[in-house]
């Protein structure tokens, strides 16, 4: 835990993926309490390009989107169920390697997930198989692109 020295205020906008609940965490930059980034070598920049891709993918697919801060890295140990985090509006958010070993269309629902978190605000809908809280339905790339699209204002 980096928590003392280095933090600079408690956000209230940061929102934590499949858990029961989303709790607030400290933020500096582009670290965040649950997930440890891996250090951006040539092999996590390839990771994040897979990452890059499916962002890409939604743009492509009629997606408004800015430019997006992604970081890739390993949860932390108490937060062993997180496969992504997002701040709200903030337009950045964090991959788990175990999100990206999970394939492609399951990681494209976290992707979108998180970027529906991320840059357009949404909150978790237990009603949405995108904006759920907890990942349970894996949607294919049509559904998951409609799921996403619907909440872009
Ligand atoms: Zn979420």
């Amino acid at each position: 835990m980096r928590h003392g020295a280095t933090l600079m205020g408690y956000y209230t906008n940061v929102i934590e993926c499949y858990q029961l609940s989303c709790k607030l965490s400290y933020m500096k930059n582009m670290k965040i309490n649950r997930i440890n980034n891996l250090p951006m070598n040539k092999d996590t920049y390839a990771l994040r390009t897979v990452v890059v891709n499916l962002i890409r993918e939604a743009k492509n697919g009629g997606a408004n989107l800015p430019w997006i801060g992604v970081r890739i890295g390993t949860q932390t140990s108490k937060h062993k169920n997180v496969l992504g985090c997002a701040v709200m509006k903030a337009d950045k958010l964090w991959i788990t390697l175990d999100a990206i070993h999970l394939g492609a269309d399951t990681l494209r629902n976290i992707v979108f997930h998180e970027i529906a978190h991320a840059v357009y605000g949404t909150e978790h809908d237990e009603s949405c198989p995108l904006m759920q809280s907890a990942l349970n339905t894996i949607l294919n790339k049509e559904d998951c692109l409609k799921h996403l699209l619907k909440y872009q204002q």
